[in-house]
């Protein structure tokens, strides 16, 4: 099976392609490596990535339209995962039009290639941070999400709105994932777990947001990598009854889905930190600072529906997921404590 992965040198990207070309597929990987964070970590995933036979890079961005337009035109994908995208609740206040050239932009492409080139079914991610200041526990996805916090959720909300048209309109199986905080190896620089081990290694203090009274569906990325390709697998098969001129009454009939992918298990910041801790041997000097805006307060996946239909099953504890995080960070970055 031919398969495009977008934000292949990302972090999920990375662990999904790995994946799938361990078990034999074919992938195509695109990336722009834009620079948002360390560019050189991004560099030596694909290295891990390109001795596979199965590996293609393409360095790409997924906003320019004429060259995912050409890319799509060989009709040779028969799945694609879509995680490229502007990253970063924090960065949306900074810098909102990155968010709509990648997200939006670079989504409505990924549509359009896939509608006009037979890809049979399109994966892609959404995120927890749709369900906004939601305090109904855990998050459902029959939860209203008509209230993002920031831009970036926003713009993750509106992705799973435009998958519903072209599903409807074009019969285009769509499934949107909403990634509850994704942690792990390779992981990426501007989220907590790096930024904690990389100060508490450097003797220097954790900036801990909320007074530390977050609570975090914290996700291990094996049990993420796994969930979408079962998912990818899990083809939502195109509506033998569509009509793309007949309205759905209400509720859709599109071969469009939503999930939660998550741990179902949430963590309270400090005993996120304290496991950090124990790993690393040290204590954290901590500064704490109220809620920044655009955060939300809490997160909890109902992971129900995905057990359900593929079979998910998130098994990595957060003691687990972090002793191989702090591993991975000590042989990458040579450190020795
Ligand atoms: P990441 O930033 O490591 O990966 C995204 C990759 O996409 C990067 O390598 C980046 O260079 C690339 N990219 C960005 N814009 C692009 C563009 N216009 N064209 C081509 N490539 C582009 O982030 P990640 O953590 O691997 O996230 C993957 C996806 O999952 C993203 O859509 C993200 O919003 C979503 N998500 C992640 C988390 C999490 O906890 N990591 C949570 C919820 C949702």
């Amino acid at each position: 099976m031919k398969i495009l992965v977008t934000g292949a040198a990302g972090f999920i990207g990375f662990h999904v392609c790995k994946q799938l070309l361990e078990r034999g597929e074919e992938v195509t990987g695109i990336d722009n490596m834009n620079d948002y964070y360390d560019v050189s970590l991004k560099e030596a995933r694909l290295s891990m990535l390109l001795p596979y036979a199965g590996f293609r890079f393409v360095r790409m961005d997924i906003a320019d339209r004429s060259a995912m337009e050409e890319l799509f035109r060989t009709g040779e994908f028969e799945k694609v995962v879509n995680l490229a995208a502007q990253a970063g609740v924090r960065y949306s206040l900074i810098n909102p039009h990155a968010y709509i050239e990648s997200n939006i932009v670079g989504f409505t492409n990924i549509l359009e290639g896939c509608r006009h080139n037979g890809v049979k079914h399109l994966v892609y991610a959404s995120s927890s941070s749709v369900y906004g200041a939601n305090e109904t526990m855990p998050f459902s996805v029959h939860d209203n999400v008509d209230h993002p916090l920031s831009l970036y959720a926003a713009s993750k909300k509106a992705n799973e709105l435009m998958a519903h048209t072209y599903s409807h309109l074009y019969n285009l199986p769509t499934t949107g994932l909403r990634f509850f905080t994704v942690y792990g190896p390779w992981g990426r620089p501007d989220m907590a777990l790096f930024l904690f081990t990389d100060a508490i290694v450097n003797n220097k203090p954790i900036k801990v947001f909320n007074f530390g009274k977050h609570r975090r569906d914290f996700t291990f990325v094996d049990d993420i990598t796994e969930g979408i390709i079962r998912t990818l697998d899990h083809t939502a098969e195109p509506n033998p009854e569509w009509s793309g001129l007949k309205p759905d009454p209400g509720t859709s009939r599109a071969p469009w889905r939503v999930y939660n992918i998550g741990n179902s298990s949430p963590v309270d910041l400090m005993d996120y930190i304290k496991a950090i801790e124990d790993q690393l041997g040290r204590t954290a000097e901590k500064e704490y600072l109220p809620l920044q805006p655009g955060d939300v307060p809490d997160t909890y996946a109902d992971v129900d529906q995905l057990m359900q239909d593929v079979n998910y099953k998130p098994e990595t504890t957060v003691q687990e997921g972090i002793k191989r995080f702090v591993a991975w960070y000590k042989e990458y970055y040579k450190v020795q404590l």
